[in-house]
């Protein structure tokens, strides 16, 4: 296997690392999850490719990345896979670009874009209760991703793919484009699968033939049944079925490091309980903190 999982990566080794696996329920910071084990607290979703590239960003994560070493100086690119608040915050987006030394590139869908700029010229105002303009000029730049676009973030290739996510499907309204991501980079392929449900026919077709040394796959829902028509997520069942279908069109081999993550604190079994059950049919269980060497 040529990506080990190494939480003790030596210095200036590539790695990628999970700094959030909670879902929307995400529980960490609750006084319920006071007591739990350490890889049963989960923060919302945010991904560092070191050594400059994070993926999606809440309030939790300028303390996660200090928590977890990453040197936040050196970050120069954002890729935010969707509009949801656990993946999309853009007041703290605009702070944490503030606190750099060098303008942070972010790369979304036009919500994103949208909403980065309207935050960049207004801020609300408790007291008269509007909304007024806001003082000082943003620090960053916004690139709109569509599907199928690639871009150079640093040494790596990002690759925007249309995630099954952010739709209401019996209506057929895609309320957003939520991207799933596929990250070259020295050679290494990473595919970032969150949010979705059932992977998508033309994101199947654009993926074809790749192969992954990483796949981080939603397993939102755990052992909980769901139905495909009104969830944009996965549970083990179909998480399994994925797995398959990416097998089948040569993306995942027994090379692979499988990654299910994005997990629901309302749903998902506790790590020690399951941890050791995917890890049999080769899944590694994310965890916040959990680092991949490449
Ligand atoms: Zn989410
Ligand atoms: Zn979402």
């Amino acid at each position: 296997m040529q990506i080990a999982e190494d939480s003790a990566a030596p210095d200036g080794t590539r790695y990628f690392q999970f700094l959030g696996t909670g879902a929307g329920d995400a529980n960490f910071g609750t006084p319920d999850s006071a007591d739990l084990p350490v890889k049963d607290i989960r923060r919302y979703t945010c991904n560092v490719l070191s050594p400059d590239v994070l993926i999606d960003f809440n309030h939790q994560t300028p303390e996660a990345l200090d928590l977890f070493g990453v040197n936040r100086g050196v970050i120069k690119h954002l890729f935010v896979s969707h509009g949801h608040f656990d993946h999309f915050q853009p007041l703290e987006i605009l702070r944490f670009a503030e606190s750099l030394p060098q303008p942070l590139m972010v790369y979304g869908n036009t919500m994103v874009r949208d909403a980065l700029d309207f935050c960049g010229q207004n801020t609300f105002d408790q007291k008269s209760g509007r909304f007024v303009e806001r003082q000082g000029v943003p620090e960053i730049e916004v690139t709109v991703l569509s599907p199928g676009t690639a871009v150079e973030a640093g040494d790596a290739t990002v690759t925007a793919l249309l995630g099954n996510h952010f739709m209401n499907k019996p209506y057929a309204i895609m309320e957003q484009q939520a991207l799933n991501f596929l990250a070259e980079v020295r050679g290494k392929t990473i595919f970032y699968g969150l949010d979705s449900s059932y992977m998508l026919p033309a994101t199947l077709r654009m993926l074809s033939g790749a192969h992954l040394d990483i796949a981080i796959l939603d397993a939102t829902f755990g052992p909980l049944d769901i139905d495909p028509l009104k969830s944009g997520h996965l549970n083990w069942g179909m998480l399994d079925e994925t797995i398959t279908e990416l097998r089948e069109i040569g993306c995942i081999d027994d090379r692979t490091v499988i990654v299910a993550d994005h997990l629901s604190t309302n749903n998902v079994e506790p790590y020690h309980d399951v941890a050791g059950k995917l890890a049999a049919k080769g899944i590694t269980l994310a965890y916040d903190g959990l680092k991949l060497a490449l």
